[in-house]
Parts: C-alpha cells; sequence; structure tokens
C-alpha cells in the first residue's frame, strides 16, 4: 500500500508545522484548520483506522490519548479541547492512518463542530 500522507510528513518527505515530537506520535497544525486550534495526533505506527487496533496497540492508544493532553496544555487549551478521530470514510475520514483532532478555541462551547 502506498504511504499515507501522514507517513510522508513522519518521515519528513513533505513538510508539515510540527508542534509536538516524541519516539510513537507527532502533532502537527492541521492544513485546513476547522478552529483557531486545529492539531493532529499521529502515531509513527500506521494504524489505518481505530477499529483496526488490537491489543498490542493498547500502550500506543494511551500514549496518544497522553500526548493530546500534553499538547493542550502546550498550547494553552488545557481546560477546554474537543478530541476527534473519524474512524472509516463513512464518518469522514479522508486520511487512512490514524489520527486524533484536537479542536479548540472559537465556538466550541456552543456545541458540536
Ligand atoms: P480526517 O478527515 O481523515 O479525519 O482528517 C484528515 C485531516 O488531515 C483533515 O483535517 C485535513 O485537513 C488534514 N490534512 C490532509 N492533508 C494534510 C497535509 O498534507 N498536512 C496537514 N498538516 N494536514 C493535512
Amino acid at each position: 500500500m502506498a504511504d499515507s500522507i501522514f507517513t510522508m510528513i513522519i518521515n519528513g518527505d513533505i513538510p508539515a508545522e510540527k508542534i509536538y515530537e516524541d519516539d510513537h506520535c507527532i502533532a502537527i497544525n492541521d492544513i485546513n484548520p476547522q478552529a483557531p486550534v486545529h492539531v493532529l495526533v499521529i502515531p509513527k505506527k500506521v494504524i489505518e483506522k481505530l477499529s483496526d487496533a488490537q491489543g498490542d496497540d493498547q500502550a500506543l492508544l494511551g500514549h496518544l490519548m497522553l500526548a493530546a493532553g500534553n499538547v493542550a496544555r502546550q498550547l494553552g487549551v488545557a481546560e477546554a479541547f474537543r478530541l476527534i478521530i473519524n474512524n472509516g470514510e463513512g464518518a469522514g475520514m479522508t486520511v487512512h492512518h490514524l489520527h486524533l483532532h484536537i479542536i479548540a478555541g472559537g465556538t466550541l462551547s456552543e456545541g458540536k463542530m
């Protein structure tokens, strides 16, 4: 299977505004932000979608949640943000490489984005 756009970003083959990186994931600003803060947390391991994750991905999934909280703190939005995972094209997934959307700012308190 061809590399996803996120794998190319992780490998440094195409540029992105990287705001966080550790051994297991990166966080980048979304290229088409839907809110004042719109960050993607992406595992370096390719898991196509959340429902493809297996038991041995448990630690990685927990790591992604912790990373999201750390990034939210780093960005000063730890008290009010939404975490979204689109699972499958029917749910609006366009990049087939698991990622968490951190959404914050704007009219977040008024309802769904
Ligand atoms: P999905 O709809 O799959 O959950 O979300 C994919 C997200 O990736 C979209 O919000 C889209 O704007 C973002 N995206 C797609 N291509 C790129 C890219 O090349 N760079 C960055 N930074 N974000 C991208």
